[in-house]
């Protein structure tokens, strides 16, 4: 136990984490990347070892566990090298499905929970559109009421598990009012609903990417997820999740590239000696250590002040715009030191050297972040 926030629980759970990274994952996701997505039997055989409802109702299959547990899952999961497993199945567990948690109805949860939890149901999150990204309020997709339905109309951009998801929660206007936005659930196969080309992106290769198509997609009424017109509190509030999520991800990345890197300048031999001999190179590896380390204690923080129901917007904006500075200097000194090896494709560090780029920009990029703080002191 090397934090007060972490309890032999968690422990177990990190624990079953890394056997079932081992045993499913670390052997087969090279070939995942190639084919650009992470097989729908995997998503279920974690469902099947209950770890894909941590936070959620028991009464749905879940585990009702808090924001703690939740984070080690997540922290957990990024003992595994390839950022686009683990963005699968984040963006399932802490990014859309959490949408459902929070704002669905009693009948809304009985229908999808359970095979959500399952990994029988894989979920997306659809914010973002090609004219609107950071300012999610300027979105323009829509949504009107014609008796018992809703019909969409627009365009959702770089949607994670875009491809092959079976249920999404979509963002879309409901009223002219710029927060007027509001949540829906659209069910795969609506008609109308097209998801359109995959997109090759730099990393995260085995996650799929699409831009989604609304074109008079009519869902029933029911399908209007939380209270109508709130849609944009809902979205920001889900952020809180996500965003400590994406920061257990830098977090754990950072750990793992250090781990690697000091191992390989302890044994690289250059002038004579270890690589670990050269004074600058140590300090620098203990520098990023010493920052990684006084950031998981921020995050692990962060996540207990979740628990206690506090309000931490100005917190985890910070704790998102640090780390996903903070895993790009790691990755980028921990690539330098491996020389020309870290430039080489299939290397664990080439791999995540262009998967931490992507945690600057996504879920909240740094600069949007740094507002958030600055704007509530
Ligand atoms: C691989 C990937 C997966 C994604 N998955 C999803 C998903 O599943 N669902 C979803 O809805 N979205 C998803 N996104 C979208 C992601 O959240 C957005 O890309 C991100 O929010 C930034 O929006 P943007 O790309 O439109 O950039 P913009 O908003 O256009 O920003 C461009 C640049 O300008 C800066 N900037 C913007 N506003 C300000 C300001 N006020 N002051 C200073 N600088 C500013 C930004 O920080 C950024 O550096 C994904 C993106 C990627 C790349």
């Amino acid at each position: 136990m090397d934090n007060i926030y972490i309890t032999p629980e968690h422990e177990l759970l990190r624990e079953q984490v890394a056997r079932f990274i081992a045993r499913e994952v670390e052997p087969f996701a090279a070939a995942w990347e190639e084919e650009g997505c992470v097989p729908r039997e995997v998503l279920r055989k974690m469902g099947e070892a209950g770890l894909l409802g941590l936070m959620y109702e028991a009464e749905y299959g879940g585990a009702d566990a808090d924001a703690l547990t939740n984070l080690v899952f997540a922290e957990a999961l990024s003992q595994s090298t390839f950022g686009g497993f683990i963005i699968t199945v984040l963006v399932h567990t802490d990014m859309a499905s959490p949408h459902l948690f929070h704002a669905g109805n009693a009948a809304q949860k009985a229908r999808y929970m359970p095979d959500v939890i399952a990994g029988k149901t894989i979920t997306a999150v659809g914010i973002t559109e090609p004219g609107a990204g950071s300012d999610v309020a300027g979105m323009r997709m829509t949504a009107k009421r014609e008796g018992d339905e809703w019909v969409l109309n627009g365009t959702k951009m770089f949607i994670t598990n875009g491809v092959h998801a079976n249920l999404y929660f979509i963002a879309a206007k409901t009223g002219t009012a710029r927060h007027d936005v509001s949540m829906f659930i659209v069910e795969k196969g609506t008609p109308g609903f097209t998801v359109g080309r995959a997109l090759k992106k730099t990393g995260w290769l085995s996650s799929d990417t699409a831009e989604l198509v609304f074109d008079q997609v009519r869902i029933p009424a029911g399908n209007l997820l939380g209270e109508e017109g709130k849609g944009f509190y809902s979205v920001m509030k889900n952020f809180q999740t996500e965003r400590i999520a994406l920061a257990a991800m830098a977090v754990g990345h950072c750990t793992q590239a250090l781990k690697m890197t000091l191992d390989y300048v302890r044994q690289r031999q250059a002038f004579g000696a270890t690589l670990w001999d050269k004074q600058t190179i140590r300090q620098r590896i203990a520098m990023l250590d010493a920052k990684t380390r006084a950031a998981r204690q921020f995050m692990y923080h962060c996540a207990w002040s979740v628990t206690q129901g506090r309000d931490i917007v100005q917190e985890v904006s910070m704790l998102k715009a640090l780390t996903g500075e903070l895993v790009n200097e790691v990755l980028q000194t921990c690539q330098q030191f491996h020389g020309g090896m870290g430039f080489i494709r299939e290397t664990a560090i080439e791999r995540l050297w262009r998967d931490a780029r992507v945690l600057g920009i996504g879920g909240g990029a740094t600069e949007v972040m740094l507002e958030e703080v600055a704007k509530r002191y």
